[in-house]
C-alpha cells in the first residue's frame, strides 16, 4: 500500500519517524508521498525522502499558510516580494528528483481556530491571495511535469474556478483531490479530467463521505492517512492524535466494506492508481 498523503514531516513525528515508519512498514505500506505545507515542511519533506528510500516528498504552500503573505500586506511595503521569494524557493526544490509533486496547494476557507495567525479571518483578500498562489503553483506542476496534490475545505468553488482557468491535459491523471469533499461538482470535475480521488479515516464516521466514496469508481481511488490528522475509527476512541499511516489498514478495510468489495482488490488497485499518479 502507499499512503499517498501523510505529514511525517509534522512536529508530532518529530522524535521517532523512524519507528512511525517501521509500524507502518510491517502493516504493508511500502511507500509515503509526504506533503509540505509551507517552507519548512517542504524542505523536511525533502530532507526525509533523502534519508528514506520508501519516502518521496511533495513540496508546497498550503492555503491556510498563504495568510502569512497578506497579513504581512500593509506592514511591509514589499510583502508581494516575500510570497515572490517563497514562491521562487519552491520551484527550486521542485526540480529534485526525490520530489514526485507540487503539494499541498488549494483554496481552504474553514476559519482555524487554533492558529498561530492571531487575527487570522477569511476575507476576501486572502481568498484573493490563495487564488493566486493557487495558480502559480499549478503552473509549476504544469512546468516541472509533477503530479499536483489540491487541497480544498469549504471552497469548492474557487478551486474549480480556479481550474477552470489553469487546467492543462498534462495534469490528467497526474492530480489528486486529497482528502476530496463529498461535493458532486468535484467528483463531475474530477470523472472529466481523470483526477483521483482522496480517501482518509474521516470515511468511518461521516455519513456524507460513506454516500460520496460508494459513488466514486475504484478506478478513481487512492489512500491517504492525512496523519496526524483524521484517525479512523475503532483507534480514534482510544488515542485521537497522532493518526500515523499504518492505520490506512483501517481505510482500505472501510472501503472494501462500503463497497462490498475483496479487500486485496481494494489494496491492489489503489496501490496501482497511487503508482500511476506520483510515477512511484
Ligand atoms: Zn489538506
Ligand atoms: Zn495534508
Amino acid at each position: 500500500m502507499i499512503d499517498t498523503h501523510c505529514h511525517l514531516n509534522f512536529k508530532a513525528f518529530m522524535n521517532g519517524v523512524n519507528e512511525v515508519i517501521d509500524t507502518a512498514k510491517r502493516a504493508g505500506v511500502t511507500k509515503f508521498v509526504v506533503p509540505g505545507t509551507d517552507i519548512s515542511t517542504s524542505e523536511l519533506a525533502v530532507e526525509l525522502a533523502g534519508q528514506y528510500p520508501c519516502v518521496h516528498a511533495a513540496v508546497g504552500i498550503h492555503p491556510h499558510h498563504i495568510y502569512q503573505y497578506h497579513h504581512a500586506k500593509g506592514k511591509e511595503a514589499d510583502y508581494g516580494s516575500l510570497l515572490d521569494n517563497d514562491l521562487a524557493f519552491i520551484s527550486k526544490m521542485v526540480d529534485d528528483r526525490r520530489v514526485v509533486a507540487v503539494g499541498e496547494v488549494g483554496m481552504d476557507r474553514y476559519y482555524y481556530r487554533d492558529t498561530k495567525y492571531s487575527t487570522y479571518q477569511i476575507d476576501p483578500g486572502f481568498i484573493d491571495l490563495q487564488v493566486s498562489a493557487l495558480a502559480r503553483q499549478i503552473r509549476l506542476a504544469v512546468e516541472y511535469r509533477k503530479a499536483l496534490i489540491l487541497h480544498n475545505r469549504l471552497a469548492a468553488a474557487d478551486l474549480l474556478e480556479v481550474l477552470g482557468k489553469e487546467w492543462e491535459p498534462e495534469l490528467e491523471g497526474r492530480t489528486v483531490f486529497h482528502c476530496a469533499e463529498p461535493e458532486e461538482r468535484l467528483l463531475e470535475f474530477a470523472r472529466k479530467n481523470k483526477v483521483f480521488i482522496g480517501v482518509d479515516g474521516d470515511l468511518t464516521w461521516s455519513k456524507r463521505k460513506q454516500r460520496f466514496i460508494r459513488e466514486v469508481p475504484l478506478s478513481m481511488l487512492v489512500l491517504e492517512t492525512d496523519a496526524p490528522f483524521l484517525t479512523p475509527e475503532p483507534v480514534r476512541f482510544e488515542k485521537q492524535f497522532p493518526n500515523e499511516p499504518k492505520n490506512i489498514t483501517l481505510v482500505r478495510e472501510f472501503v472494501s466494506k462500503l463497497k462490498e468489495t475483496d479487500v486485496n482488490l481494494i489494496e491492489k488497485t489503489t496501490t496501482e492508481n497511487a503508482q500511476r499518479l506520483f510515477g512511484i
